[in-house]
């Protein structure tokens, strides 16, 4: 039942971009669940405090539950916050629950403020292949603290006006971490998001990014589908929401593309 490859080493990738709404918990939820359901074992991390993440997941996130903020805090180990997704029994959820609003300020004077994350994932001694971390649209200490713990950043791009904008921001913010905190980040992936094929702006978009950023860009294109986008009030990946829908196909197909890239860059 394993259909894609799996990874020599454990992947762990950080879906980033600090602008709002371009489909990072989206792609956080639907890629995590696609590796899952190919028979590869997935630990997401909802480090938003907006836990929507978690929600789609079908993870309890009332106050008081176990969470990415007690492990932040260094008061639990990630195998105390993990749930199990009802939608795909190999994929584990830390969620994130209101707590976690608090954490960018309270991380501000503690020791090693920006390896609390990689410290908690460096210690998981469960056998995932694969660590996705969905980051709040910001570039505070929660993001940062993801891509010191990351080897891989994702940027999900939405095929819209403006959809450059601020992204030479988040690269150069990628470069410093990777000249002080992280010499081995990289951006590995590039997926554009929310692509309506009726416009010729969407088209224009994909066309621009892909001349930038050349093969880190994924060649699936994910459409812009009411299913994509109903699916998370259900507790569901649109995979499991309504398999044969395009959302559904195209995030399969992406999840595809980033398990094979990996295998053969992980042999290279
Ligand atoms: P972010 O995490 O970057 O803020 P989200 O993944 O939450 O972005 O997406 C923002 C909004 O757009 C959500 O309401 C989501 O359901 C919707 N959305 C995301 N991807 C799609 C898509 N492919 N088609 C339609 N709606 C989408
Ligand atoms: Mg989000």
């Amino acid at each position: 039942e394993l259909t894609l490859p799996r990874p020599r080493r454990r992947r762990v990738i950080t879906v980033s971009n600090q602008k709002g709404g371009v489909g990072k918990t989206t792609t956080t939820v639907n890629i995590g669940v696609a590796l899952a359901l190919s028979g590869l074992n997935v630990l997401v991390i909802d480090l938003d405090p907006q836990g929507n993440t978690s929600t789609a997941l079908g993870a309890v996130r009332i106050a008081g539950t176990p969470s990415i903020y007690d492990v932040l805090l260094g008061e639990i180990s990630i195998a105390e916050a993990v749930q199990t997704c009802p939608d795909a029994p190999r994929l584990g959820c830390v969620p994130a629950t209101i707590d976690l609003a608090g954490a960018e300020i309270e991380l501000v004077n503690m020791s090693e403020r920006e390896f609390r994350l990689r410290g908690a994932i460096e210690a998981i001694d469960g056998d995932f292949d694969y660590v996705l971390i969905d980051c709040p649209p910001s570039l505070g200490l929660l993001t940062i603290n993801a891509m010191v713990a990351a080897a891989e950043v994702m940027i999900p791009i939405q095929c819209e006006y403006y959809a450059l904008e601020g992204l030479g921001q988040l690269l150069g913010n990628i470069e410093r971490i990777k000249q002080h905190l992280n010499p081995t980040l990289a951006v590995s992936t590039i997926l554009l998001t929310m692509y309506d094929a009726r416009t010729k702006l969407a088209e224009a978009v994909a066309d621009e990014v892909r001349k930038h950023f050349g093969d880190t860009v994924l060649k699936t294109l994910i459409p812009r589908s009411v299913k994509v986008s109903e699916a998370p009030s259900y507790g569901q990946s649109v995979i499991t929401y309504d398999p044969g829908s395009r959302g559904a196909t195209s995030y399969l197909d992406a999840a595809k593309e980033i398990a094979h890239r990996g295998a053969k860059e992980q042999k290279a």
